[in-house]
């Protein structure tokens, strides 16, 4: 392993990560699908494992990486804020630009805007996964094996949620099980795409490593505001949301310090 180059680990790492999206998704193909509020709590986990990865795993070396190119302390952290934000309004941007109307053909009224609010949720998945394989890519790109491990690991658990409640979400709006699953696997290759950036920007551009660690925090972090907390809370489940996302968190936590 250790004389794979940078880019090939950053990008069969996103990839790995990047299919537990598929995995996860596949109880929708035997009809075993869990219970809302197991799924709740998964969604939950996932929420806390991005919301600890954004932090140890991006915002904190985003800071190490400016340190080392300025003298003064307020230069790192206004560039790493900047680019908190510069993620957050992206995600933003794309959520009120992308066309997804034409999802929706046929369908009218309540039904209509309910498929609409599903295809944005899964864009959103979609739009999030590429930061993700980015930070997977940047990962490995920066800190070789030791680096990328945690955030491959931790990406990959929390891709798994992710991809069942994309399919679910299809099915729910009478999908085949084949189409929804396809759909939810189809999320998650967005994520080698990131990898291969991240990695690539690494042995490119130095200068550029804050500000793509901390735009890649920023997507998450919009993501997990304003689609992956509201969808776990619909149902009445918060106890069960709150409880996954304290159990994510921690083992993101734990996964980046003792992998890191
Ligand atoms: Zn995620």
């Amino acid at each position: 392993m250790e004389t794979l180059s940078p880019v090939v680990l950053g990008s069969l790492g996103s990839l790995a990560a990047g299919s537990l999206t598929s995995v996860g998704a596949l109880p929708v193909l035997f009809g075993r699908v869990p219970s809302r509020a197991t799924r709740d709590l998964s969604l939950g986990f996932a929420a806390g494992v991005m919301l600890a990865a954004s932090f140890f795993s991006l915002i904190i070396p985003a800071l190490d990486a400016a340190d080392i190119r300025f003298e003064n302390e307020a230069a790192p952290a206004a560039i790493v804020c900047l680019a908190i934000l510069l993620g957050m309004g992206a995600v933003a941007l794309m959520n009120e630009k992308l066309p997804h109307e034409h999802f929706n053909t046929g369908r009218e009224g309540p039904e209509g805007a309910s498929l609409r609010r599903v295809w944005l949720f899964i864009i959103a998945i979609t739009i999030h996964n590429f930061p993700e394989g980015l930070a997977v890519g940047v990962g490995f790109g920066s800190g070789g094996m030791e680096g990328g491990m945690p955030l491959a690991i931790g990406i990959g658990l929390q891709n798994a949620p992710e991809g069942l409640a994309v399919a679910v979400a299809l099915l729910g709006e009478g999908y085949s099980k084949w189409r929804a699953w396809g759909i939810a696997a189809l999320t998650g290759m967005v994520e080698p795409i990131g990898g291969l950036l991240g990695a690539g920007i690494i042995t490119l551009s130095e200068p550029l490593l804050p500000w793509s660690l901390a735009f890649a925090a920023g997507a998450m972090l919009y993501v997990i505001s304003h689609e992956i907390i509201p969808e776990t809370h619909r149902s009445g489940h918060q106890n069960r949301a709150t409880l996954g996302l304290a159990i994510g968190l921690v083992i993101m936590l734990f996964l980046d310090v003792y992998l890191g």
